[in-house]
This record gives structure tokens, sequence and C-alpha cells, in this order.
């Protein structure tokens, strides 16, 4: 008998038990979405983040006024709010010109007084030291740069060793554990199957040899996207198969990495679970009408007359809504959690 078999309604399971029941699919899909509902707020706060960043390392900027950009380069036309010249360049002459430094082609500022030179100075110095600190400095790998301070002769390598280049293989597990370390990767990623095949496809594919690694904005727009369609088309036998076997949606709160109060909704037959959508519910609140309302909204996606029960948790707000929804579908019938009623009471 399938684990889902809508026969057996009382063998019921929360979402959160088939989340770790059915990793791959149904993970991936759940970690796309979840990458799509903080898109958004990740995307606001990074311009705003970075025109933070632009205003600390250039602070002269706001002294004065980028009237429109000219072609090519990084130039632009440029007026000065203190004495209304206006020159193109960037912001280097914006500096020249501010803090009178001669050897740029750029007239130095009529109107920055003595005191006022002083505190423009004392502004550029602050963002520059800034600059330095913030530098990446590159932490060197075990053994690294070890023979050039000690003045030892570099080691022999033996034919087997030459032969397998073990030197190289263990020059790129040194680089692979200083990625984990230097970004807090969690250590099963090295236990990730794609993680392990897409390292070996660029270790063993010939002619990869300029290849540079996928990029941060790359990865977070055309793959994400691309990604999440492939594993849409790839849901739709489940889909399809939704009219024939009667559907059990299920739904549970749970929180993401980030602690966002998340309601997950999955489409449950006899075909397979199926991640349905992740509602962020920061802010609301999460009484029987608007707990009824999302699953009145997930029971309308799956279609109303696939559905033939719903599956919540026991809390008194949950069996609220679902009465709600028995009363409007008539056909559909709630179902408390069976986990939840053998060992949450
Ligand atoms: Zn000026």
């Amino acid at each position: 008998m399938s684990l889902f078999n809508q026969s057996f309604p009382f063998f019921s399971l929360t979402g959160h038990v088939l989340v770790h029941t059915y990793i791959g699919f149904v993970q991936c899909f759940i970690l796309l979405n979840s990458y799509y509902i903080h898109f958004f707020i990740v995307e606001m706060s990074s311009a705003n983040e970075a025109m933070e960043q632009e205003d600390q390392i250039k602070p002269l900027w706001r002294y004065v006024t980028k009237l429109r950009k000219t072609p090519g380069g990084g130039n632009a036309m440029i007026k000065c709010n203190l004495c209304e010249i206006s020159f193109i360049g960037s912001y280097t002459r914006v500096r020249a010109h501010l803090l009178k430094i001669l050897r740029e082609a750029v007239r130095p500022c009529s109107k920055v007084t003595p005191p006022k030179i002083i505190e423009l100075k004392k502004l550029d110095n602050e963002a520059t030291l800034k600059i330095q600190s913030s530098k990446k400095k590159c932490v060197s790998l075990p053994g690294e740069g070890k023979q050039k301070q000690d003045g030892a002769p570099p080691k022999v390598l033996g034919p087997l060793e030459k032969g397998f280049n073990l030197q190289g293989k263990d020059d790129l597990d040194a680089r692979i554990a200083r990625m984990f370390f230097s970004s807090g990767l969690p250590f099963h990623l090295a236990r990730n199957p794609y993680y392990r095949e897409a390292l070996s496809y660029a270790a063993n594919t010939p002619n990869l040899s300029g290849y540079k690694p996928l990029g941060y904005n790359k990865l977070r727009t055309t793959f994400l996207t691309t990604k999440r369609r492939h594993v849409v088309n790839l849901l739709q036998p489940i889909r399809n198969s939704w009219n024939q076997k009667g559907v059990t949606t299920v739904n549970d709160g749970w929180s993401d990495p980030q602690r966002s109060p998340l309601i997950n909704f999955m489409a449950v037959t006899e075909s397979g679970p199926m991640f349905l959508k992740a509602v962020n519910c920061f802010g609301d609140i999460k009484d029987k009408d608007f707990i009824a309302q999302h699953i009145k909204d997930s029971i309308m996606e799956v279609g109303s007359s696939n559905v033939v029960q719903i599956v919540t948790n026991n809390a008194v707000v949950c069996k609220a809504a679902c009465m709600i929804i028995e009363n409007e579908f008539p056909v559909i019938y709630w179902t408390p959690c069976a986990a939840h009623t053998l060992n949450l009471h």
C-alpha cells in the first residue's frame, strides 16, 4: 500500500515530516520558492546597501550633482554645488576639484575655504582608510609559502606522485576546505551529490581549462528562473494525476533559515507529494479566517473537484479554519494530523 493511499485517510503526515521524507524534488522546490520569497526583500536591501557603501567610500559626491552620463567610460557631466562650475569626469576629478589637487586637469574650487578643505580632507582620509581596511585579505593555504620562508629546496616528487598529480589533488582539497570555512558553509554540503558531481565534472571534462565559475548575478537570476521552470515541468505528471486519484492538501507552519514565519501547502496523491507554496505570514494575524483563506486558495489551485481531504495539525485555530472549509466545500473533509494526535495530543 502506498504511503499516501487515499483509502487510508487516517494515516496522515504533516508538511514537515513530508519534507524530511522526500528530500530531492520537494526540498529542491521548497528551496527554490524560498529564494523567490526573499528575492524582493534581498533585492531592495542590496540596492540600499550599495548606495550607502558608495557614499562611505566616495563621500565627496555629496558636494556635486551628476547632470548626465557622457558616452563612453564611466564619465559624467558634473556640476559643483559650491562654485556651480560644470566639468566632465569621474570621482577622481571631483576629488581634484574640491581638494584643489592641481595635477588633474580640472579647475580648483574657488568656494572651498581653508577650514572647508580641512573638513573635506578629513572625509576623504576616512574613506581611504575604510577602503584599505575592507580590502579582502586572502588567507593562505597550509604549507603555502612555507618553503620560501624555510629556504628549503622544493620537495622532489616521485613518479607515482607525478603520474597521479597527488600534489594537485591535495591543493584542490585545501582550496575547497578554505572555501567552506571562509563562508561558513555547512559541512553536510560535502555530502550533497550535486556538489560532488559539479566538481567531478569540472575536473574530468576536457577543454574546460579557461572556465570561470558561475557568478553572483547569473546564479540568482537566469539560473534560478530556469531551474524553477525545469522543476515545474518535472512535476507535471503528478499534476496530471490529480483528477484521477484525488488529492489531500497538507499544510503546516515552519520557519526558514531567516526565521520567517511560513505556512507551507502541499498536495499529496498516490503519485507523490508536491509542494504548492509557502506563505510568509510576517506581520499577519494567523486567525481562522486567515488560515481558511489560504487553504481555500490552495484548494482552488489544485481544483476543488480534485481535493478530497485537508490535513492540518490539531491547533484550535486550524480546526476552526477547516470547519469553514468543510461548510463551503461539503465533499472535502478535514483530518487531523495523525503524528500530532499520537505524539502531541
Ligand atoms: Zn566648486
